[in-house]
């Protein structure tokens, strides 16, 4: 005997998100992305946080990449 599969619709059910559940999520990811701005963009001379060239050396690639003025 054949089985019988149930009645597909085609498109799988989408639920919507409330804004209210999705802006604390916006607003860390914000915050991380403003965080990676700054090491790439920033840190370095005067306004560096951390001392040394390590972090400056670590982004300098993505720094370039961005177009980010270096050197
Ligand atoms: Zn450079």
């Amino acid at each position: 005997m054949a089985q019988t599969a149930a009645p597909t619709t085609g498109a799988p059910a989408i639920t919507p998100i409330s804004l209210k559940a999705i802006a604390p999520w916006a607003v860390f990811f914000g915050i991380v992305m403003l965080i990676l701005l700054y090491f790439v963009g920033a840190e370095q001379g005067a306004t560096s946080v951390i001392s040394g060239a390590g972090v400056h050396e670590w982004v300098h690639d993505g720094r370039h990449l961005l177009g980010f003025p270096c050197h």
